[in-house]
C-alpha cells in the first residue's frame, strides 16, 4: 500500500500519492524511474490535450522567444484575438483573462454585483448558488460554496451567498428575495460527486432568473472546455447563461481562465474597477488559442464522444461485475464519476491501489465517487488499459 508522503518541506494543503512525476507524454505521466502511469487524472481535468501535446509545445516554444508579459497597459493582440474568437463562439460579447478557475469566480462575483449597482439596484448583491457546489478556495469562492472542511476555521466567511439544493425549483424561487444579484451553478457539478444537474431544472431556472431580472452564472471551470464533448456544456443542453467562468482545459496545463459575459453585463467593468497582473499575458494567450486549434478542428469533439460513449459503456460493463462495489456510473463527455459502496475510505484505497498498479484516477471532494477525468486525446486502448487496472483493484479489494 502506498504511504501518503509527510517530510517535506511543503505545506500540506494536498495529500499526495508517493509517486515523484517528472516527465509527460500523451495520456501518460512518467516518474523518476521512468515508470508510466495512465493519467485518468490530468491534474485534476485540466491538462484536457494530454501531456506535452506537440502543438502546445510548438506555440509555446515560439511565444517563449517572442513575448512573455507586456502587461495590460497596452494593447495585447493575442488577448485581442483570443477574446474575439471566445466571443465568436459562445453567447459573450467580452472577455477577462486570468490565470485560475477562483480568479474567474471572483471576477464574475464582482461582476454581478457592479452590475446591479452600476443600475441603480446597489441592493442586489446576493448570490444563490447550490449545495455540492465547488467554485474554488478564495475567501468569496469558499463563501459561495463548498463543503465544510473548505470552510471551518476560515470564518467569518463573505456575507451574501445562499446555498440551496441542487434540482430543487421551488426551494430555489424560495430563496429569491429583492436583494438577489445571480445564481451561480456548475451546470456540471464536479468536485461534488461528478452530478449532472437536470436539463429541465436548469432550463426552469434561467427563465426564473429572466423574470426576476437575476444575472445567470455558470461554472464551468471543470465541465467546460470540451470536457463534456462539446466546448461548454451549456451549449450541449442549450441553456444560454449571462456569464460563464472557465479555466482548467483552456490553458491544458498553462495557468489560464477566463470570465466571459454579454457587452451589457461586462460594461460595468471600467478601468480601475478590477483587473489582474498576469492576466491574458501573451504566453498564455499563445498557448489559448493553440488549445482552440487542437479543439476546434474537425472531428475533434465527435471522437471526444466516441471514446467517452465507449468507456462508459465499459465501466457499466464493469458495474454489472461488481455491482456491491459499484452503484453508479454517471458522467458528461470525459467527465465521468464512478458511485462506489462500501466502507468509508473506500475511494481512497482505490485510488491508491490503483496509482500502484500505474493507474491515476481522483476521488471527488468527500464522498464515495472516483472521477475519472482523462485527457480528450485518450484512445480506446487507453481506457482498456485503465479499465483492465480497475478491474483488477476492484478484484483484490
Ligand atoms: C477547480 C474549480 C475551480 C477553482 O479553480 P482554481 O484554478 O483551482 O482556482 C472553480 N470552479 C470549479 C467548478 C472548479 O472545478
Amino acid at each position: 500500500m502506498l504511504q501518503p508522503v509527510l517530510h517535506t518541506h511543503l505545506m500540506q494543503t494536498h495529500s499526495r500519492l508517493p509517486l515523484r512525476i517528472t516527465r509527460g507524454e500523451g495520456a501518460y505521466l512518467y516518474d523518476e524511474d521512468q515508470r508510466p502511469y495512465l493519467d485518468f487524472a490530468s491534474g485534476v481535468a485540466v491538462t484536457a490535450l494530454g501531456h506535452c501535446h506537440p502543438a502546445l509545445v510548438e506555440a509555446a516554444q515560439e511565444q517563449l522567444h517572442t513575448l512573455w508579459h507586456c502587461g495590460n497597459g497596452v494593447v495585447n493582440p493575442l488577448q485581442e484575438s483570443l477574446a474575439e474568437r471566445l466571443a465568436s463562439l459562445t453567447f459573450a460579447d467580452q472577455v477577462f483573462f486570468c490565470s485560475s478557475g477562483l480568479e474567474a469566480v471572483e471576477a464574475a462575483i464582482k461582476l454581478v454585483r457592479k452590475y446591479h449597482y452600476d443600475r441603480g439596484a446597489p441592493e442586489r448583491t446576493d448570490i444563490i448558488t447550490l449545495e455540492r457546489g465547488f467554485h474554488g478556495r478564495s475567501m468569496a469562492c469558499i463563501s459561495a460554496g463548498g463543503n465544510a472542511i473548505a470552510r471551518e476555521g476560515f470564518g467569518p466567511l463573505l456575507e451574501g451567498f445562499e446555498t440551496v439544493s441542487p434540482n430543487d425549483l421551488s426551494a430555489l424561487k424560495a430563496a429569491i428575495t429583492p436583494k438577489t444579484a445571480a445564481i451561480l451553478l456548475e451546470p456540471v457539478q464536479a468536485e461534488g460527486g461528478v452530478h449532472l444537474l437536470d436539463i429541465d431544472y436548469l432550463k426552469a431556472v434561467r427563465e426564473l432568473a429572466t423574470q426576476h431580472g437575476i444575472l445567470l452564472c455558470f461554472d464551468e471551470v471543470q465541465c467546460g472546455y470540451g470536457r463534456t464533448a462539446q466546448l461548454f456544456r451549456y451549449q450541449q443542453i442549450d441553456v444560454v447563461p449571462d456569464l460563464l467562468t472557465c479555466a482548467k482545459g483552456i490553458g491544458s496545463g498553462f495557468p489560464l481562465a477566463a470570465l466571459l459575459a454579454t457587452a451589457e453585463i461586462a460594461s460595468a467593468f471600467t478601468p480601475g474597477t478590477h483587473g489582474s497582473t498576469y492576466g491574458g499575458n501573451p504566453l498564455a494567450m499563445r498557448i489559448g488559442h493553440a488549445v482552440l486549434d487542437v479543439m476546434l478542428a474537425e472531428g475533434f469533439f465527435k471522437r471526444v464522444e466516441a471514446v467517452s460513449a465507449y468507456a462508459l459503456e465499459q465501466l457499466r460493463w464493469l458495474q454489472q461485475t461488481y455491482p456491491h462495489y459499484i452503484t453508479d456510473i454517471r458522467g458528461a463527455g470525459l467527465l465521468i464519476g464512478v458511485e462506489l459502496n462500501g466502507p468509508t475510505g473506500i475511494a481512497g484505497r482505490i485510488v491508491q491501489e490503483a496509482a500502484h498498479q500505474g493507474l491515476l484516477i481522483t476521488r471527488a471532494a468527500g464522498g464515495r465517487v472516483l472521477r475519472l477525468v482523462p485527457p480528450l486525446i485518450i484512445t480506446r486502448k487507453e481506457v482498456d488499459e485503465a479499465l483492465a487496472i480497475l478491474t483488477t483493484v476492484l478484484k483484490e479489494l
